[in-house]
C-alpha cells in the first residue's frame, strides 16, 4: 500500500471510530434525557468542528501540511494560522478537558439510567460504547499520536501508552 493510501486509510479509520463513538454516546444519553442528548450532539459538533480547530489546530505544526486525522483541513479552510507557542497550553487546558467531557458525559448518563431503569439492551449499548471509546483511543494513539510531532507538546500524546511507531 502506498504511503498516501495508507495515510488516507488511517484517517478514515480514526474518523469513523470517533464518529461512531459520539453517535452512540449521544444515543446513550438519549435514554437519560432527549434534551441532554441534543445538547451533547450540539456540543460535540461545535467544539470538534470549530472550537478545537480554531483554538488548537491553527497553532499546530501540521496546520498546512496535513495531519493524521485530516482536521487541519477544516482549520485551514476556516481560520488563519496561529502560533506554535500557543499549542501546548491550549491543548492541555482546553483540548484535553473537552475530549474528556466528550467521552465521559455518555458514561455518566448511561450509568445513571442503568441504575434507575436497568435493561439488557441498555447494558449492551453501555458495553459497546465503552469498547468504542477504547477502540477510538487506541486508533488515535496508534495511528495518530505515535506519528505526530505535536504529541510531544500534547498532554494526551504524553500519556498515550501507544508509542510503538517512530515519530516524525
Ligand atoms: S494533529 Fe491534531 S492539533 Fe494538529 S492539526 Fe491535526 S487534529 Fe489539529
Amino acid at each position: 500500500m502506498s504511503p498516501g493510501l495508507r495515510g488516507r486509510w488511517k484517517m478514515i479509520v480514526e474518523n469513523l471510530l470517533l464518529l461512531a463513538t459520539i453517535l452512540l454516546g449521544g444515543l446513550g444519553i438519549w435514554f437519560y434525557s432527549p434534551w441532554l442528548s441534543l445538547l451533547y450532539f450540539g456540543f460535540a459538533g461545535v467544539v470538534h468542528l470549530f472550537v478545537l480547530r480554531k483554538l488548537i489546530c491553527i497553532n499546530c505544526i501540521h496546520f498546512k501540511d496535513g495531519c493524521h486525522i485530516g482536521w487541519n483541513r477544516i482549520a485551514f479552510a476556516l481560520f488563519s494560522k496561529g502560533s506554535i507557542e500557543n499549542f501546548e497550553e491550549r491543548m492541555n487546558k482546553i483540548g484535553a478537558p473537552i475530549w474528556i467531557v466528550t467521552f465521559i458525559w455518555p458514561i455518566i448518563a448511561l450509568a445513571r439510567t442503568l441504575i434507575t431503569s436497568f435493561s439488557v439492551s441498555l447494558a449492551f449499548i453501555t458495553v459497546f460504547y465503552l469498547l468504542l471509546v477504547i477502540a477510538s483511543l487506541f486508533s488515535l494513539g496508534k495511528l495518530g499520536c505515535s506519528n505526530c510531532e505535536m504529541s510531544k507538546k500534547c498532554l494526551i500524546g504524553k500519556i498515550c501508552p501507544v508509542k510503538s511507531v517512530k515519530r516524525r
